[in-house]
């Protein structure tokens, strides 16, 4: 580690390249790493994990939200009611 992780801060989320991001959470020692969230496709990330995590230009391209599409996303099926006990 080149520099301390925990106190860089991105400009845009890796996923969606929206720049609006939150800091969730910080290291219990101070600046070793840094949470961010993306309050746009909910992608979180620690600042120290790997470049294609954190950097939007090496996020993978198949990964990769447009925030416009989100709205147009499939829903996640619902649970099914219980079968009734035999
Ligand atoms: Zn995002």
């Amino acid at each position: 580690m080149t520099s301390p992780a925990g106190n860089l801060a991105p400009t845009a989320c890796p996923r969606c390249r929206s720049g609006e991001i939150r800091v969730l959470g910080k290291s219990p020692v101070a600046a070793v790493w840094t949470i961010f969230g993306c309050p746009t496709c909910f992608y979180a990330w620690r600042s120290s994990e790997p470049e294609e995590n954190v950097s939007p230009d090496k996020y993978p391209a198949p990964f990769r939200l447009r925030p416009d599409d989100l709205a147009d996303l499939k829903t996640i099926p619902a649970v099914p009611p219980r079968r009734s006990a035999k």
